[in-house]
């Protein structure tokens, strides 16, 4: 008996929980019916790539040591790092160091890994070429400088649906100085912090400083 009572109470707490899902679906695709397509005069308009957008990775020659750190984190092992023994200062020599963004998949990882930081990913995403091949960028390609959306004076600037005030749909017209709906990542940061620190368990744990945690 109490093993049938507890399957009913199973059903009941998945079919309410399947009704759930369902509501914030359908949430999300009413939310859109009262939406206007908004139409983006690329390449006079452009949209602010995201404060964490992964775009073409910055490389600095200078402040590579050739371990190839970022060629074992890589999945595909794309970075080639292309270096000589020094056999008088038994030291590594760095040649050459090239990535290839026809292939790469902009995961992040060779950015994340890289122990001297001298990976960033930006925020430029035009890498269309005639050639594939040209998208095999060396060390001087990589050290080029991002171009920058905002600093084009060429180019009206418009922000993502996601960073306009709230209730606007529109990106066209809106003052820079409006605030965003929703908190900035540094904001969500602080908020996580405050939570580890109030002794919150769950995700804020995960998301905790290093330090903190070692502290802790
Ligand atoms: S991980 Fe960084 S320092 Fe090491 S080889 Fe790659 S780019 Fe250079
Ligand atoms: S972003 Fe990812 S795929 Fe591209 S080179 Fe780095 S680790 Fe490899």
């Amino acid at each position: 008996m109490f093993g049938f009572l507890k399957k009913v109470a199973d059903y009941t707490r998945d079919a309410v929980d399947a009704a759930n899902y369902l509501g914030q679906g359908l949430s999300v695709t009413f939310d859109h019916l009262r939406r206007r397509p908004i139409t983006v005069q690329y390449p006079y308009e452009k949209l602010i790539p995201s404060e964490r957008y992964r775009g073409r990775i910055h490389y600095e020659f200078d402040k590579c040591i050739a371990c190839e750190v970022c060629v074992r984190v890589c999945p595909i092992n794309l970075p080639v790092v292309d270096w000589v023994m020094n056999k008088e200062t038994k030291k590594k020599e760095l040649r050459n160091y090239s990535i290839d963004f026809g292939v790469c998949i902009f995961c992040g990882n060779c950015v994340e890994y890289c122990p001297t930081n001298c990976l960033s990913m930006t925020e430029e995403y035009e890498l269309a070429a005639f050639d594939r091949h040209s998208l095999n960028y060396d060390n001087v390609a990589l050290g080029r400088l991002p171009t920058s959306v905002t600093t084009d004076p060429s180019v009206q600037p418009l922000r993502e649906l996601a960073y306009l005030p709230a209730g606007v749909m529109d990106p066209h017209g809106v003052p820079a100085d409006q605030p965003r709906a929703g908190q900035l990542p540094a904001q969500v940061l602080e908020q996580l912090q405050a939570n580890a620190a109030a002794g919150d368990e769950g995700e804020s744990i995960e998301n905790a400083p290093v330090g903190d945690k070692a502290n802790g």
